[in-house]
């Protein structure tokens, strides 16, 4: 990677430099020294260009047919396969996680664009007899316009196909504006589809922050459908700013995922599951299992194995196929962790590992914390109740099955959770209770799959949700049809009796 390599914004089919004439640095979290590239800091002017663009292509990509529209996503899909590998290794420079997760990140790119692709030809509506005779009467999707789409750092290139793909094959053009840690592999999931053919004008990326970038596009006029990935918090002011022109808003946000281990699990396989949910990503997905509620009975001899794993984890740089855990994001990151640290000290929590920042040799460049868990927590806490987004895990003892449920639905979140258990009525009890959008027996918090709703409830998300034909819900809109083909006049709830 040449160390002045500048990427610029693509719209209306071209890289083009920011009307700003300003740059910002990407730099790898893991060695800051490492300049990743020099990305366009975009603003209000960069916005407007782009989104006058994408309004003008969607007048001719909305009459495309969709199964057409499709086929340049089904090649987009191949083309993933062949760069999987360089754009896995980019992602691990660019945001820390190690090889087999950026791996993965881009698989479920390609899972998604293979997925939203068959939909070109299906995108089922509902066709229904009627009341009266010689009337025929369907549903149908139809596209709304220009989408907004603002992307966090943690899943770089996923979370923007579970995005552009359901958006682009209803008929949408789009406008996205990823994530200032991560601009590069947005970048090549949108060059990917431009060098597949996609009509000008019809995907448009600027980069830049929240404010100068993520504000001017949700508020344009010209926007129909904001979609959002991000914390809470700014999901709300996201919510808030879509509500005086009734934009459809579609809101991922924070989690604070449990996952419940009963006095008959098999701890092996529970351990697997909370060092793989709790550390993989550096605690860094949304999904994160960030709590682990263990019954009493079992609750020592988890600690036990669970620390144990947990010291053994090798930390350092993603590329190095020993990792398993890379660093932080950035400094801000870190600081949140180290500061969380400090709360669940003060707050009496047991402090069993970690705890500390990595600063020594091969750490000194990077933004690395230990593995950390924290032992004997209890469900007020605010390491128990609020989301960390590092690699930080609470162990909550319980007494009952029933406390269990009411500890893991306790906080304002609800996106994912999991029970161990050998116990097959706990496991059904415990899939009608917990109140997330999405729940697992005896596998850890973390590992959904695109063919399925993907979101949460709560603080979580406004009830839309990413991936599955559910995506499709978000980037359309329903419109009824009748047709009376009797030649007269024929009153519905009227003339049918
Ligand atoms: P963030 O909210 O700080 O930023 C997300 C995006 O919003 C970025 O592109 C950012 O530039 C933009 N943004 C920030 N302020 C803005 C503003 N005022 N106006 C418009 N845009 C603005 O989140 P993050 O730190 O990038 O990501 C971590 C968060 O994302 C965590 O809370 C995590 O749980 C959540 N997340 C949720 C899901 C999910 O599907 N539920 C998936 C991944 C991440």
């Amino acid at each position: 990677m040449s160390k002045e390599q500048v990427y610029k914004n693509f719209i209306g089919g071209e890289w083009v430099e920011s009307r700003t004439g300003r740059t910002f640095e990407n730099r790898n979290p893991a060695n800051t020294e490492e300049l990743i590239g020099v990305f366009q800091k975009s603003d209000r002017r960069d916005v407007e260009k782009a989104v006058a663009t994408a309004k003008k292509a969607y007048e001719t990509w909305r009459l495309i047919p969709a199964p057409k529209r499709a086929e340049i996503i089904f090649r987009a899909a191949h083309r993933l396969v062949e760069q999987k590998e360089q754009f896995a290794r980019e992602m691990t420079c660019e945001m820390g996680k190690v090889l087999a997760e950026t791996r993965g990140d881009v698989q479920e790119a390609i899972d998604m664009s293979f997925y939203m692709a068959g939909e070109g030809r299906r995108m089922y509506g509902q066709t229904t007899p009627s009341e009266l005779p010689s009337k025929f009467q369907m549903s149908m999707r139809m596209p709304l316009g220009v989408c907004a789409m603002i992307t966090p750092w943690n899943f770089p290139m996923a979370i923007p196909s579970w995005k552009i793909m359901p958006a682009l094959v209803c008929g949408n053009t789009v406008v996205i504006k990823p994530a200032t840690d991560t601009p590069l592999s947005a970048i090549n999931l949108v060059k990917t589809l431009d060098e597949c053919g996609l009509p000008r004008g019809v995907l448009n990326l600027v980069t830049g922050s929240g404010s100068e970038v993520g504000d001017p596009l949700m508020t344009h006029p010209d926007v129909k459908v904001v979609s959002f990935t991000g914390s809470t918090d700014v999901g709300r002011a996201v919510s808030e700013a879509c509500a005086p022109q009734f934009k459809h808003c579609h809101l991922e946000m924070g989690g604070k995922n449990v996952i419940i281990v009963m006095d008959d699990a098999k701890l092996d396989l529970a351990v697997d599951g909370a060092i793989w949910g709790g550390f993989g990503t550096t605690g860094q997905r949304c999904t994160a299992s960030s709590r682990i509620v263990v019954h009493k009975r079992a609750y020592k001899e988890f600690i036990k194995m669970f620390v144990e794993r947990a010291k053994k984890l090798r930390v350092g740089n993603g590329l190095n196929p020993e990792v398993e855990m890379g660093p932080s994001i950035n400094e801000s990151q870190l600081n949140t962790v180290q500061n969380y640290v400090k709360i669940g000290r003060k707050e009496g929590a047991d402090l069993l590992c970690g705890g500390n920042r990595l600063t020594k040799g091969v750490y000194s460049k990077g933004w690395f914390h230990e593995p950390t868990v924290f032992g004997d927590v209890n469900r007020k806490m605010r390491i128990a109740r609020e989301e960390i987004f590092g690699p930080v895990v609470s162990v909550i003892p319980c007494n009952s099955f029933d406390e269990a449920i009411e500890i893991g639905n306790s906080v304002d979140y609800g996106l994912s959770s999991a029970i161990y258990t050998q116990d097959v009525n706990r496991a059904f009890n415990a899939m009608r209770d917990m109140y997330t959008g999405i729940f697992y027996v005896n596998a850890s918090t973390i590992g959904a799959e695109v063919h399925l709703p993907f979101g949460g409830t709560k603080n979580t998300g406004n009830g839309h949700r990413e991936a599955g034909t559910a995506a499709l819900d978000v980037f359309s809109e329903w419109k009824s049809v009748y047709i009376d083909y009797s030649g007269k006049l024929q009153r519905a709830q009227i003339d049918n009796n």
